[in-house]
């Protein structure tokens, strides 16, 4: 294996100190018995360099795809780290839903690639299935259950073993965050109630990717705050999230990264820092109408 070097360049500006190895021009990893993180280390970059053979949570790559003559994605490639939100922002048709359901496994890929940690969605989609969770824009829960028995028909799809059922209900208990109403039935809740039920299902097995499909679509602001809240939380115990949305403001605050899409293409990708930066925007729908109006 080639030995792996850290050069003083590299070690500013990810924010490493290099303890007793400061006046090397190039230090040998191997040598490196102590690094000290420096305040704001971008410990992605860190992380990406000691372990270049780590999958991503997602890679997309070159991918495109058609329903009959119209091109709903064309073209797009972007990643997901782990632990990262990642968000999806454009308009109406501009192809956020297809590009979820593809690396959801519940739509087949045109062209390009797709992966998820390593695992190719098209010839390893059981796998691939294993280790996600999808929230469909549109999706239900049975109306006739009461939320607590939705739950735990929903735990029982995911394992046959009892106790993990049960930390799997625990869980979405404690996410939904709606108490005794879990005992009334779906259909006497409101629209912000359900899409937290949901959003707890889908989350309730950690899985090591979630993707959302326009989480807090309709739902009031304290609702849609719950929701970011939840969002956030799974993402610093370690889960890569992927979500998208055209609420472009609320994402601007959600999200460590976004790609901005319209018409199946993505136009950049970026912090809402960085993309603020580069268009001299205040934000996101600044950043979309410089983009777009290209
Ligand atoms: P929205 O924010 O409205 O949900 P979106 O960004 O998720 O939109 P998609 O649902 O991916 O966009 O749609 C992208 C394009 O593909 C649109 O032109 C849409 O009409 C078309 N499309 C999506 N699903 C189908 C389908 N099943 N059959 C035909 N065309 C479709």
């Amino acid at each position: 294996m080639e030995p792996a070097f850290l050069s003083p360049h590299f070690c500013k500006g990810v924010g490493i100190n290099l303890i007793n190895f400061k006046n090397k021009d190039r230090i040998n990893l191997c040598q490196v018995v102590k690094i000290r993180l420096l305040p704001g280390s971008n410990y992605k970059k860190i992380v990406e360099f000691l372990l270049p053979g780590m999958p991503k949570a997602v890679e997309v790559k070159n991918l495109s795809k058609s329903y009959g003559n119209i091109l709903a994605v064309d073209d797009i490639s972007f990643d997901v780290e782990e632990n990262e939100i990642f968000a999806l922002i454009g308009p109406n048709g501009a192809g956020k839903s297809t590009t979820l359901r593809i690396l959801a496994t519940v739509l087949t890929i045109g062209d390009g690639s797709a992966s998820i940690y390593g695992l190719d969605v098209k010839k390893e989609a059981d796998k691939v299935r294993h280790i996600i969770s999808y929230l469909p824009e549109e999706a239900g829960a049975y109306k006739t259950l009461s939320g607590i028995s939705y739950l735990k028909f929903m735990a029982a799809l995911f394992s046959d073993d009892k106790s993990k059922q049960k930390e799997f209900v625990d869980m979405a208990i404690e996410i939904c965050g709606l108490g005794n109403r879990l005992k009334d039935k779906v259909k006497t809740y409101s629209k912000g109630m359900t899409r937290k039920l949901l959003v707890a299902r889908t989350v309730m097995t950690k899985p090591r990717l979630a993707i959302l499909d326009e989480p807090t679509t309709g739902l009031d602001v304290v609702n849609a705050m719950e929701i970011r809240k939840i969002v956030r939380d799974l993402s610093s115990q370690g889960m890569a999230v992927l979500l998208s949305s055209h609420n472009m403001l609320e994402i601007e605050f959600l999200s460590h990264r976004v790609a901005i899409i319209d018409k199946g293409k993505i136009h950049d990708i970026g912090t809402a820092e960085q993309l603020k930066e580069e268009y001299s925007a205040k934000n996101l729908e600044e950043v979309f109408m410089a983009l777009t109006r290209k």
